[in-house]
């Protein structure tokens, strides 16, 4: 077993005496923040606020945190990086900020599954793009693909994060997780998650279970996937004649500088909306009207058709209203240009959705939790 930061421990609940409700700032394995701000917690940089805002350090203070939210009768909100939320108002509860960090090889070599592979175990706090060099530093891969999305390990598997055609779900073993309704930590295999195009389990169930770490079989070789948007062009702009998967992670990471806003100077959650799957009737009559219609057909039958595309032809892309706008570098991409209030951002994604409706008969699914 290879450990190279504080091994998590996903299912080892310690008896913790929990000081919060006391009033105290901070008890074991947390930090506790009255009437805190959120605008730096999330990638909108929002001016929304928390009524209480906890920063978790440690797994194990997580039981007592949420029985005296319950005992105080506290709505509970996990935050991760914050990079899939849209806060509309302030939030009256508890927030909880997972903070808990831990990286390990947990089985060097699991052959009997895929050729190979190494299971490697990472703490939900950790930062996503970290985590994905760290495997990449180790000769693992499979994550290559999905560098540079923002965000924690914890919430990649909430939407399934998925990036230049790949998806997490496709790598994630089993979750670990502290399910609320049952008060138990449960482990889910890769089955019970349930992965689907921007869902899981951990989704429709609606804040269920709070993650606590994620276990994933990564191999040391397979083959690269590079046939995505640009990917070849940048690894030969970049002269790697025979790409690695360090190599694809970095030309993909180029890419999505130069394509997306970059939340630290221009706030948004990536993708606003997700892209919607219609009947193969309906996608037939709308290539029929609109040919230049992107449309990817899906092995159940059904069409998946570019919400960009949608957005695009209703001439959203690169429209401000205030200082909430849509990105002019992508039509997906709803951005606060400094000082946006929540509810306006969310007016926006609305008139959106009107008018793509009204339009293309077609309802846009917002891709981040609205709060
Ligand atoms: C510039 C930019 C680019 C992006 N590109 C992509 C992309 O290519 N592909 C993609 O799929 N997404 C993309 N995203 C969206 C986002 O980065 C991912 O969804 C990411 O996984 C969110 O992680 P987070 O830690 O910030 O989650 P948060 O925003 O904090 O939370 C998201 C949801 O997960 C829940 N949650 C968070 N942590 C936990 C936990 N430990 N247990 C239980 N629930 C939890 C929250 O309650 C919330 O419902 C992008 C976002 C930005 C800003």
């Amino acid at each position: 077993m290879e450990k190279s930061k504080s091994a998590p421990s996903p299912n080892s609940p310690r008896k913790t005496e929990n000081a919060w409700g006391r009033g105290l700032k901070c008890g074991y394995g947390y930090t506790v923040h009255e009437n805190a701000s959120l605008l730096d917690r999330t990638t909108f940089r929002l001016p929304a606020r928390a009524a209480t805002l906890i920063d978790v350090h440690e797994f194990d203070a997580v039981p007592g945190l949420l029985a005296e939210a319950a005992q105080q009768n506290r709505d509970v909100l996990i935050l991760g990086g914050g990079s899939n939320v849209l806060f509309t108002r302030d939030w009256p509860g508890v927030v909880l900020a997972l903070r808990t960090r831990g990286l390990d090889i947990i089985e060097q070599h699991v052959a009997d599954r895929v050729d190979d592979a190494a299971l490697v175990r990472a703490a939900a706090g950790e930062i996503w793009d970290d985590f994905v060099h760290w495997t990449l530093a180790h000769g693992l891969c499979g994550l290559e693909n999905l560098a540079l999305i923002p965000g924690s390990v914890g919430a990649a598997p909430i939407q399934n994060i998925g990036a230049y055609g790949v998806e997490v779900g496709e790598f994630v073993d089993a979750v670990h997780a502290y399910d609320r309704s049952a008060g138990a930590n449960v482990r889910l295999d890769h089955a019970a998650c349930a992965f689907a195009y921007r869902d899981s389990l951990f989704k429709r169930e609606g804040g269920r279970y709070l993650i606590t770490a994620v276990d994933f079989l990564l191999p040391r070789e397979r083959a690269l996937r590079l046939d995505y948007d640009g990917v070849r062009e940048e690894l030969a702009a970049m002269g790697a004649g025979t790409p690695d998967a360090r190599a694809v992670a970095h030309a993909i990471s180029r890419v999505r500088t130069r394509k997306l806003p970059d939340p630290s100077t221009t706030g948004n959650a990536g993708s606003f909306f997700k892209n919607p799957v219609v009947s193969p009737g309906l996608a037939a009559a709308l290539k029929r009207e609109y040919p230049r219609l992107p449309l990817w057909p899906l092995p159940d039958g059904a069409i998946k058709l570019s919400a960009a595309w949608l957005i695009d032809a209703c001439g959203f892309k690169g429209l401000r209203d205030g200082d909430a706008g849509v990105s002019g570098q992508h039509a997906l991409v709803l951005v606060n240009y400094g000082g946006a209030s929540g509810a306006q951002v969310w007016a926006l994604a609305q008139r959106i959705q009107r008018t793509v409706l009204a339009r293309f008969g077609v309802a846009l699914e917002p891709e981040p939790l609205v709060v």
